[in-house]
């Protein structure tokens, strides 16, 4: 059944909270079964995540992206090297890893230091590899409609919004946020005629966000600010996806800190439709995304 969203001024009930979890294993259970399927032709799909430096956050995403690997039962060459590691030492790696046909994918994760300049980086490794999907080739393509890896963190929005049953097509769409990684493919995705919505790119420039989410079937929020989206900004019905990860300091946790997305959960969940929790929602699509690129790209090597 496709559930529309946006369903106006009759809508009463408390949001479907979109299980981004349940999702992502399910995908990943499937792509654990391509995956055996391909080694037993002989592939082993292979990943190398570059971590520079130590940053936690960083640090805790690779150890994801890692576990997920080891599930699917996927290569593992990723390398942590020092945050002083030089632009030249890191290009060097790169290019041996584009050399190695072994390795199906690179990922370098972001942020680098700030001695490292990101674009050249990032445009140095082989877009076959980049799983990333942040290669101007790639994004290029994206624009075009070619078949190219997407973006895992868009590519994971819209699996989930189908997943749900939740009506792109004709949908007015406002994406908050405007990066390279999140809000610009996200905004380019939703437009193509696969999902077909209408869709508003919004950032700091805007004027009056309210009105503009106000009259959204779909809001997504990538801004990384608790807080952008409160529930007067949110029409009754609306299906709302946080992209947000915040950490706020908290003396309560362990870690002296919880993650928080960047819509005010608990009041939005009242108005809208369907709506992702933080965490639990849109992250864990992510990794599957990733691994997807992963499979694909090995995939496509047995076919040359
Ligand atoms: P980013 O590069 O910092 O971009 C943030 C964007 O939001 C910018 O375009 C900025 O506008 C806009 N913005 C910020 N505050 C705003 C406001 N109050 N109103 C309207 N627009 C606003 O961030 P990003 O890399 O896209 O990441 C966004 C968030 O998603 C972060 O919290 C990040 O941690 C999270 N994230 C999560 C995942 C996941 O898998 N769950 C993946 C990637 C990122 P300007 O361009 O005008 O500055």
């Amino acid at each position: 059944m496709i559930k529309r969203c946006g369903s106006g001024a009759g809508y009463t009930m408390s949001a479907v909270i979109i299980d981004g979890k349940k999702t992502a294993a399910e995908i990943r259970e499937r792509i654990a079964s391509r995956t055996a399927e391909l080694k037993a032709g002989g592939v082993v799909p292979c990943l190398a995540v570059i971590l520079v430096g130590n940053d936690p956050a960083s640090l805790s995403y690779v150890r994801a992206k890692r576990n997920a690997l080891s599930e699917a039962g996927m290569n593992d060459r990723s390398v942590q090297l020092p945050e002083n590691t030089s632009e030249a030492e890191l290009l060097s790696l790169i290019g041996e890893l584009n050399r190695d046909e072994s390795v199906h994918g690179i990922l370098v994760q972001l942020p680098l230091p700030k001695h490292i300049d990101e674009r050249k980086i990032l445009f140095a490794i082989s877009p076959e590899k980049d799983v990333d999907g942040f290669h101007p080739v790639n994004i290029g393509k994206l624009v075009i409609g070619c078949d190219a890896p997407l973006p895992c963190t868009p590519h994971g929005i819209v699996v989930l919004l189908k997943s749900m049953h939740i009506e792109t097509s004709g949908a007015r769409a406002v994406v908050v946020g405007r990066s390279n990684i999140v809000g610009k493919p996200l905004a380019l995705l939703l437009s193509r005629k696969d999902c077909n919505a209408t869709v508003t790119l919004c950032h700091t420039g805007t004027k009056d966000l309210k009105s503009i989410t106000k009259d959204a079937d779909i809001v997504v929020s990538a801004a990384g600010m608790p807080h952008t989206i409160r529930a007067d900004m949110v029409k009754k019905g609306a299906a709302v996806i946080d992209v947000g990860v915040n950490r706020i300091p908290d003396a309560s946790k362990k870690s002296g800190f919880r993650l928080t997305g960047d819509v005010d959960f608990d009041a939005v969940k009242e108005v809208a439709s369907y709506i992702t929790p933080v965490p639990g929602g849109v992250g864990p699509m992510t990794i599957a995304m990733l691994m997807q690129n992963t499979l694909e790209a090995a995939e496509r090597t047995r076919e040359c």
